[in-house]
């Protein structure tokens, strides 16, 4: 097996993201139930469950330290539409059968205002960087090459053309998720969407008993625009959000990975849930595309007829999703007809992204819907008009 890596293996999203490695998958159950029939969407609920634990079985057998605690995920209800929507979440898991989400009352959770939470156990904390590197270590022990430094331009059935020549293979997959935007193939089928993080001074575990976030857990609230938490292993908050906007044309820059507005407003959206916070020491900020596909349904596709196939459109729940996927392609790649390969996702194609300015437009009109969405919520105690109107557009 070989490895085309435009920077150094880790360097994409994998190597930075929040560390939560979750079950959740762009497309709610719901949707999928719609799309592909009820047993389909809970076949794919089931993988995405185990495949937290795979993801923590696969690292421990490597010997990859990565600080793995499953320690599940606390979303904060901190409105009366947010707990609404907390309690139709659990109430519509528990029809489903499959995720097992408690409600929590006010009384165990610290967040200000908040009228209680769900709790999902099915997720880990982990260290992406320490998983990744770990991964590539493995995979180099195994027998793959990795060749770093080395920019794919574009592929066709047996052969990949890269900046340092042609690479013949019987079997190809892209797996470039934000970074597919940079490719002309691929241009349109993805749109790269940052989430920029911070991660605070090591706090004193009286801080976090305050807190009320156990060692090894993740943490959020309801609202529209998306932020994650976790606690790290060595005590630090570790926070991000959406919010950073989209750039004309796709493009992806290091500099769009830095944006002071946004880590300032992350810092004050921790105090503002957490008001016992003291005051954080900012030790480590940065930022990264993830990948969005049009109608925010990952897909893993295969095509035996030409060799070719392509995973992706984790959108912000990549973690496992990509393990997932990497044991899928291992499944369509050697023809196994398997639980896996039967999964909806296997062959689902998404439309294109529009051509500019549309794409401008609508992404950007998206993520300032759901900054809206939320003042919306906050003024009308009621769940969002606009955030329904723009449901095509970002993904509820
Ligand atoms: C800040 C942030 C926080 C996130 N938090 C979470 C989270 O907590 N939980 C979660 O589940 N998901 C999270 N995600 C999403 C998750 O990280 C991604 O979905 C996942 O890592 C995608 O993995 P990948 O291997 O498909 O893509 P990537 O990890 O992005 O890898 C793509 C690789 O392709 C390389 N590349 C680019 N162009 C070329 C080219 N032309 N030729 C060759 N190589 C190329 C890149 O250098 C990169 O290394 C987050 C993402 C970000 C940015």
């Amino acid at each position: 097996m070989t490895v085309l890596e435009k920077n150094i293996a880790g360097f994409g999203a994998s190597g930075r993201n929040g560390g939560w490695c979750s079950a959740l998958f762009p497309a709610s159950t719901a949707s999928l139930e719609k799309q592909h029939g009820r047993d389909a969407a809970l076949a794919m609920r089931r993988a995405m469950v185990s495949t937290v634990d795979e993801v923590g079985a696969a690292a421990a057998a490597a010997g990859i330290e990565c600080d793995f605690v499953r320690g599940g995920t606390v979303i904060f209800a901190r409105s009366d539409t947010q707990w609404r929507a907390a309690q139709h979440e659990v109430d519509e898991a528990r029809s489903y059968g499959v995720d097992a989400l408690e409600l929590w009352s006010a009384d165990r959770v610290s967040a200000r205002d908040a009228r209680g939470a769900v709790y999902i156990p099915a997720c880990a904390r982990l260290q992406p960087a320490s998983l990744v590197r770990g991964l590539a270590r493995v995979v180099e022990q195994q027998g793959a090459v990795i060749h770093e430094h080395t920019t794919v331009d574009s592929w066709q059935s047996g052969s990949v053309r890269t900046d340092r020549g042609i690479v013949r293979a019987r079997h190809i997959v892209s797996a470039l998720e934000g970074y597919g935007a940079t490719v002309a193939q691929t241009k349109r089928r993805v749109l790269p969407l940052y989430s920029l993080m911070v991660a605070t001074q090591p706090l004193d575990d009286a801080v976090w008993d305050a807190m009320g976030i156990a060692h090894g857990q993740t943490f959020s609230d309801g609202r529209h625009l998306v932020i994650y938490g976790q606690r790290t292993a060595d005590n630090r908050i570790a926070f991000g959000g959406r919010g950073a906007r989209y750039h004309w044309g796709s493009a992806i820059r290091p500099e769009y990975d830095r944006v002071e507005r946004v880590f300032d407003h992350l810092v004050a959206t921790l105090h503002d849930i957490f008001p016992q916070l003291p005051e954080l020491e900012i030790e480590h900020a940065w930022g990264g595309p993830l990948g969005v596909p049009r109608d925010w349904h990952a897909s893993v596709t295969y095509d035996p007829a030409t060799g070719i196939g392509s995973a992706g459109g984790y959108v912000g729940d990549g973690l496992s999703t990509t393990n997932l996927a990497g044991r899928t392609l291992a499944d369509l790649i050697t023809g196994a007809d398997t639980e896996l390969t039967r999964l909806p996702w296997v062959g689902h194609r998404s439309p294109s992204w529009e051509l500019e300015p549309l794409r401008f437009m609508g992404a950007n009109a998206g993520l300032v819907a759901m900054t809206v969405a939320d003042a919306e919520e906050q003024i009308t105690r009621r769940p969002s008009l606009i955030a329904r109107a723009m449901s095509g557009l970002i993904g509820h």
